[in-house]
């Protein structure tokens, strides 16, 4: 059986989970989360950001910085996790769906030009798979209509849009480092702050509304309940975990690009036929290989090939069901039908990818797909 996804730990991770032990201070913000917070601000010139317990957490933390209230409305794509909708559904906003590009999961600018109106507050932009939005008019139309951004880059660790890494060109950010993803602490994320204004903010809602972090820097002599806020903090067990990922990205990267580029190879036999597609890479974009996945013909076709890897011993999946259609949603609000995003819905397959799958398992899972399409 060749399963989805395999959380990978590089060796080093009990040895570092042992340090922190030793250290006594196993809560949030010692050792091991300054070396993560280090590492991150070196490696990709974040400017400021904070570990959190999930990317749930750091997008709810995005949502409370931006201050929207019931009544303001926020733009976000509907192919998404649910994540990106609870944060902004948590403090009341009225969510506003967009849909996909007509060429990738990706929001589409015209769909959310369609959808500024006055009460727009903020823009969502979720890179899936690991593939930049088009940041440079999301951008344009934010400063044009005075909104703010905020990147969900749970998937985006490590890609780069015009040479700019993910994660920082928006006013905020969210990562994740749930197992499913590239890098990964079991459950964690982390908070990007990109505009200097959230930054004393964002520390205080971390932690838990309080100014304990200026405290303990000495720039307050006593700290007190300040705002609101949460324990978003994940404990030194975790960033010590984490901290064994990071030494290792550059090897994790190196070998998931190598698996995808052999399923893009070994399947593009496919989009010659006219049979399926696989992801597309804008110019602007670079491809963390976070998910290779493959475009159905309609959603029979999906269900049918979900079958035959199934009895392949291969465990293949679909993806999101559009927000715009999820019961929650659809409960209190009249139906809209966003082509794109639906058709990602009913046809998108995502194929095995991680770091410990053999160039072996790939071709068995390439040569499975051939065999579905008669190739
Ligand atoms: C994984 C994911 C999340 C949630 O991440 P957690 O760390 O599990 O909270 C949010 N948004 C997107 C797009 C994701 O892929």
């Amino acid at each position: 059986m060749i399963g989805f996804n395999k959380p990978y730990h590089t060796g080093k991770e009990i040895e570092y989970i042992q340090h922190a032990i030793q250290l006594e201070k196993l809560s949030g913000n010692g050792f091991f989360t300054h070396k993560c917070h280090a590492f991150f601000k070196k490696q990709y010139q974040f400017k400021k950001v904070l570990l959190t317990q999930s990317c749930t957490a750091a997008l709810e933390m995005a949502a409370i910085l931006t201050d929207v209230k019931p009544g303001d409305e926020v733009i976000l794509p509907s192919y998404t996790f649910v994540s990106t909708a609870n944060a902004f559904a948590l403090r009341g906003a009225k969510l506003v769906f967009a849909d996909s590009s007509r060429f990738h999961p990706n929001i589409s600018i015209d769909s959310i030009k369609k959808l500024i109106s006055k009460k727009t507050k903020v823009i969502v932009a979720v890179h899936y798979a690991g593939i930049a939005c088009d940041m440079d008019p999301i951008m344009e139309l934010a400063v044009k209509h005075n909104l703010l951004v905020v990147e969900d880059a749970a998937q985006a660790i490590d890609s780069f849009y015009k040479n700019r890494p993910l994660g920082s060109i928006g006013h905020l950010a969210a990562f994740s480092f749930h197992e499913t993803k590239n890098i990964s602490s079991g459950e964690g994320g982390m908070l990007v702050v990109n505009d200097e204004r959230f930054e004393k903010r964002a520390e205080i809602i971390w932690e838990k509304g309080t100014n304990r972090s200026a405290f303990f820097r000495g720039e307050v002599d006593k700290y007190s309940w300040v705002d609101i806020g949460s324990s978003y903090l994940p404990s030194e067990i975790t960033a010590a975990f984490l901290w064994a990922q990071l030494e290792k990205i550059e090897f994790i990267q190196r070998k998931r690009k190598q698996l995808w580029a052999s399923y893009r190879d070994q399947l593009a036999v496919l989009e010659e036929n006219g049979l399926a597609t696989s992801p597309v890479v804008p110019d602007y974009a670079t491809n963390n290989a976070h998910i290779f996945y493959l475009l159905t013909k309609d959603h029979q076709q999906q269900l049918d090939l979900l079958k035959h890897m199934r009895l392949n011993q291969i465990q293949a999946i679909f993806h999101y069901l559009p927000l715009h259609l999820s019961p929650f949603y659809t409960k209190d609000h009249k139906a809209k039908s966003l082509t794109h995003a639906e058709r990602f819905g009913k046809a998108l397959v995502r194929l095995p990818l991680y770091c410990e799958l053999t160039q072996r398992q790939v071709k068995k899972v390439a040569d499975a797909v051939k065999e579905f399409y008669g190739i």
